[in-house]
């Protein structure tokens, strides 16, 4: 049941639009990187700045962090990567390409049908040298997920914020695996970007906490404007539980190419905090001051990857319209991850009026990011907004020179207001914060484009 965008159009627009392109393209591009261009790194810092608000900003019991990618190879000892982060692999004997086995229908390669080796354990852990010599003594890796520098700051944290239970720890940051199925664009690629939640409860308050944040979760992508029927939780079977987990459950998003995993949400339990205790030899337990009992805080991790929420979202935000003959396409994104927010669209080129609408531009700007666009005809300049989900223009004319209005086009709607220059700014904002733009202001008027 796929949804009605499929993925070739959403790779085109990014592409086209500069939301995406694959990485060191003059060079053929590097299999599953990917680079953001000028809008992209819009939306992606939006995205994070959405999720950074709700999960620290808005909150009491949060508080951020940003850690090292590279760390003490013990971590991954004691986390488990170095044993247990594996994929069964094997690889083609004639065109060489590797294959994870548990997805192969036959024994043969699917690429090129040759005879495929025995099936080995594969680490999914990129490894590096620290220093100058390449020896085993030297041997670091690229973090495969954040989590691990919030389980060893726990005491940092601890000590320097006086948190108490239940509290959480966010970080948004890198994550590096080496994938050996990659594909479908940014949902799944060897370097990618997560925003965890390492959320410290008291043991046997575990489960409400695990049920509260999957909800928290699913809301917080329908607040940002993902469809309903789009997203699903989906519990983990038992089998399915990775080793340190009591419980799992995904929230997924119904992409171009099904069902897939947008964010996990696990109860890890104590294992990272034993394990850690265990391997460096501290104590990694919390001091309860009233009852003067040490416990070992059990863990509730919200999971989310941040490309895979950038390619829900696009896809969430994709509609085609006709037009004239020809097809409108707009991205009825969420005002708050638009990559502008406003764009200011001269009717004409000429100094005056150039002049008037820089000002305007330079005032926004402050506020906003804002587009400033004074090319070709002001549909064409209207399509171009709405291809990468601008929620405003503001256009303005010579009458504006007489009369001191400004006319403001609403995206989605295509309804139009015209308004007293004094009032756009705060006008412009309760638009953006999700409030009727057709209220009108004293001495405004409204009509529909077209
Ligand atoms: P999958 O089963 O799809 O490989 P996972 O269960 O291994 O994902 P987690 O380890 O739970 O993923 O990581 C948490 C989140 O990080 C995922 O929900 C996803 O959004 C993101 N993520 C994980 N691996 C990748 C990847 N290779 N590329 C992009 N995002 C990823």
């Amino acid at each position: 049941m796929p949804t009605n965008v499929e993925m070739e159009k959403i790779v085109s627009l990014c592409r086209r639009r500069g939301f995406v392109f694959p990485s060191s393209e003059i060079y053929g591009g590097l299999s599953s990187c990917w680079d953001y261009g000028p809008l992209g790194v819009e939306l992606k810092r939006n995205v994070k700045e959405a999720w950074w608000k709700a999960m620290v900003q808005n909150r009491d019991d949060m508080v951020g962090l940003d850690t090292s990618i590279l760390m003490h190879p013990q971590v991954w000892a004691a986390s488990g990567h170095l044993d247990g982060f594996s994929d069964p692999l094997v690889e083609c004997k004639s065109c060489h390409l590797r294959w994870r086995s548990d997805d192969l229908e036959s024994d043969k390669c699917p690429s090129c049908g040759g005879e495929l080796t025995e099936s080995r354990q594969f680490n999914l852990m990129f490894k590096t040298f620290m220093g100058s010599t390449e020896e085993e003594a030297n041997e670091v890796y690229l973090r495969p997920e954040t989590a691990q520098g919030m389980f060893v700051n726990f005491q940092n944290v601890l000590q320097t914020t006086r948190k108490k239970l239940p509290f959480g720890i966010a970080q948004i940051g890198k994550s590096f695996r080496n994938e050996i199925t990659t594909g479908n664009f940014i949902f799944r690629s060897r370097e990618f970007e997560q925003m965890e939640v390492e959320y410290f409860v008291k043991p046997g308050t575990d489960e409400n906490w695990f049920n509260y944040w999957l909800e928290e979760r699913y809301n917080w992508y329908l607040n940002l404007g993902i469809k309903k029927d789009s997203i699903r939780l989906r519990k983990h079977a038992e089998k399915e539980l990775a080793h340190y987990a009591k419980a799992c459950s995904d929230i997924d998003y119904l992409f171009p190419m099904g069902w897939a995993e947008l964010e996990g949400v696990a109860n890890r339990g104590d294992f990272d905090l034993v394990q850690h205790a265990k391997h460096s030899g501290k104590t990694l337990n919390y001091l309860n001051k009233e009852t003067k009992e040490h416990i070992v805080p059990n863990i509730i991790e919200p999971s989310a990857g941040v490309d895979r929420s950038v390619l829900a979202f696009l896809c969430n935000a994709y509609d085609e319209e006709p037009d004239k003959g020809d097809t409108r396409v707009l991205l009825h994104l969420h005002p708050s991850i638009a990559p502008y927010k406003i764009a200011i669209l001269p009717l004409s080129k000429k100094e005056n009026l150039a002049t008037f609408a820089k000002d305007i531009y330079t005032n926004l700007r402050k506020h906003w990011m804002v587009n400033y666009d004074d090319t070709q005809s002001i549909g064409r300049r209207y399509r171009r907004q709405d291809e990468t989900g601008t929620p405003l223009c503001v256009t303005v004319d010579f009458q504006s020179l007489e009369d001191n209005k400004a006319t403001i086009r609403d995206r989605d709607t295509m309804r139009q207001i015209r308004i007293p220059i004094d009032e756009l700014k705060t006008t412009l904002q309760t638009k953006l914060e999700g409030e009727d733009l057709f209220v009108l202001p004293p001495g405004g008027q409204i009509w529909k484009e077209g």
